[in-house]
């Protein structure tokens, strides 16, 4: 099903942090205007960070039914496909979300907009596959890049 059309999820192809990718995170709060650091911890990165600017249209990968469009503490504006066959894509940090759970989207249809909302530190899209549960690299599941 998936392979029938595809879109890619920005309308160009810049990759700033990749699949699987190790990176440090460490967060860290302001008290009495000093930066406090919480402990750092190491994490795998399991999705693909595409650049872009607030406001750059996001578009749908594939046909499928939004199940999740929500705000969330890391993942800020958080928009789930679910493309049937146990194929989701995720798309985070979004700045809108055009379309609440439960819609019915097309493949290369505009569903947000790149934002920096959430844990993150610029704006980018965050973009994510899972198949049957696990993560998997984006960069398997579509072409690229079919726009300029
Ligand atoms: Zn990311």
């Amino acid at each position: 099903m998936i392979t029938n059309k595809l879109s890619h999820p920005r309308d160009f192809h810049y990759i700033t942090s990749e699949w699987y990718k190790t990176r440090f995170n460490q967060f860290y709060q302001i008290v009495n205007r000093k930066k406090v650091f919480f402990k750092p911890y190491k994490s795998l990165h399991k999705g693909l960070d595409l650049r872009g600017n607030i406001g750059d249209i996001v578009y749908a990968i594939a046909d499928g039914k939004i199940v999740i469009s929500e705000h969330f503490y890391y993942e800020g504006n958080f928009i789930l496909i679910n493309h049937g066959n146990k194929i989701f894509s995720g798309y985070m940090h979004l700045n809108e979300r055009f379309y609440p759970e439960n819609t019915y989207i097309k493949a290369g249809i505009p569903i947000g907009t790149v934002g920096k909302t959430g844990m993150v530190t610029g704006a980018h899209l965050h973009f994510a596959i899972w198949i049957d549960g696990f993560t998997a690299n984006p960069l398997s599941i579509f072409s690229l890049p079919i726009k300029n």
